[in-house]
């Protein structure tokens, strides 16, 4: 399993770079992980439609999927060339009934379900992509519904945190995965809010090491904080092998 980070920002994004966007490969199948602002043009540097069997997305705060709605756009357009294929996109649950409401407010009810082939994830259940296997974890962020993904295949296991407090689910969620791609948005977690919604890096690094996770990527973490001495950062463009 081969990972490609498209996008590393926070919910702001550091100087010319995406928002949330992570293509998993295996076997010839590509599954993309969240989809924030910028990812869709970062994926036409390589090839001018993105050819994307599955995206899953963890949770509808904007920057880890606002670029859903360019992606209908373009696939309009580009239909009048010729039916495009419709990857299937994985939400949460009432997710559908979501964009249905957000198409119609922007005019078209169903751009969503045109252009994706539109599923719900229950949560601790299994879906497939290919040959790729993910489940999602309901994880604490604020007062929004939000999920962690466990991506298996090819033999090897990667887990994203999406947007977490500190939890028993999210090192749950990554118990002795290969790669934890897991984020660092803040200072000092007295910082944040309450309820509780993000991590700062010694609480990442205090789940990755109650995961018993072999590697840690440190991503969603604003350039304005310092960057982790002993820990991989994520940036776009990083590749790497699960
Ligand atoms: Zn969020």
């Amino acid at each position: 399993m081969r990972l490609n980070v498209i996008g590393s920002s926070p919910a702001w994004p550091n100087p010319g770079s995406a928002h949330s966007g992570y293509m998993l490969e295996a076997n010839g199948s590509r599954l993309l992980l969240d989809c924030g602002p910028g990812v869709l043009g970062r994926l036409r540097e390589s090839e001018l439609w993105p050819q994307v069997d599955g995206i899953a997305i963890t949770h509808w705060h904007l920057d880890h999927w606002g670029d859903l709605v360019p992606w209908v756009w373009g696939s309009y357009y580009l239909s009048t060339n010729g039916p495009l294929p419709r990857p299937q996109l994985w939400v949460q649950p009432g997710g559908a009934a979501f964009l249905a409401e957000l198409g119609g407010a922007l005019g078209f009810p169903d751009m969503f379900e045109k252009t994706f082939v539109l599923d719900e994830y229950e949560p601790d259940t299994p879906f497939q992509v290919g040959p790729l296997t993910v489940i999602a974890t309901k994880v604490p962020h604020y007062r929004l519904r939000t999920y962690a993904f466990r991506v298996e295949g090819d033999g090897r296991s990667l887990a994203y945190s999406g947007d977490s407090a500190p939890s028993d689910e999210l090192v749950s969620c990554a118990k002795d995965a290969d790669l934890f791609v897991c984020e660092a948005t803040l200072l000092r977690g007295e910082l944040d809010g309450e309820p509780r919604g993000h991590l700062s890096l010694e609480e990442a690094v205090d789940a990755y090491e109650a995961s018993g996770a072999r590697r840690l990527l440190v991503t969603h973490r604003p350039c304005e904080l310092p960057t982790p001495d002993e820990y991989e950062l994520a940036y776009d463009g990083l590749e790497l092998d699960v």
